[in-house]
């Protein structure tokens, strides 16, 4: 790092981390009972080299590629990486302007806190399940999912058909009607008057009253026809 990093630095690359990023409480289990059996770090991954090497140039850490390859042994993302030092030197600077990860971040800093003041091995039990526990939190912080309803605008309306009032919502701007019987009433008696007004004059049955069926001189349906 050359230059100072500028607050809109930060607040680009916290968005960077929010989108982008992860971060992690990892747990060793060959360690246990250990300090380091935890270890907290934040990394950040994306196909985009330039782009990670622009954040690399402002706020330092490693770049490496993934892991998972794929069957071709090719791999195209990479990641920008932290060590735990590194994170909590850097995140309390980009806290301000996380978002997505806020609550991750703070989660974070706590354990990072408690571990700083801990830093002999071997420790408490209590302490171990303050870790844990922040480790478990990130975890579900992480699988929290959001729905959005769209808030929009509603009104009482009346019903075209019986007039009723019922709550019109503009997320459903075509409904007129109170209910789906009145709906399909409205429906039922358009489609008769379409018949009715559909009749040529000539035919001598235009004085049809709406709604009825009209009579056009056919022979009666005979039920159970045989042949
Ligand atoms: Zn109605």
């Amino acid at each position: 790092m050359t230059q100072e990093v500028t607050e809109i630095e930060l607040a680009y690359i916290a968005g960077i981390l929010d989108g982008e990023g992860t971060l992690v409480i990892g747990k060793h289990s060959k360690r246990e009972n250990r300090c380091e059996a935890y270890r907290g770090y934040m990394a950040i991954a994306n196909t985009h080299i330039p782009l990670l090497e622009y954040i690399q140039s402002r706020i330092g850490g490693k770049i490496h590629p993934q892991k998972k390859r794929y069957k071709d042994g090719i791999c195209d993302c990479y990641t920008l990486s932290y060590s735990a030092n590194k994170t909590r030197d850097i995140l309390p600077k980009l806290l301000a302007y996380l978002v997505v990860k806020k609550d991750q971040a703070e989660v974070l800093l706590a354990f990072f806190e408690r571990q700083a003041g801990n830093a002999s091995a071997p420790i408490s039990s209590e302490l171990l399940e303050f870790y844990e526990e922040c480790r478990v939190k990130i975890k579900r912080l992480k699988k929290i999912r959001y729905s959005y309803e769209s808030p929009g605008r509603s009104e009482l309306r009346k019903c075209s058909q019986c007039g009723k009032e019922f709550t019109w919502s503009s997320s459903n701007p075509m409904r007129l009607y109170c209910s789906n019987w009145c709906k399909r009433k409205t429906h039922w008696t358009r489609s008769n008057h379409r018949i009715a007004v559909g009749i040529p004059a000539w035919s001598g049955l235009s004085g049809i009253q709406r709604g009825e069926v009209p009579n056009l001189g056919l022979p009666p349906l005979t039920q159970g026809v045989t042949r």
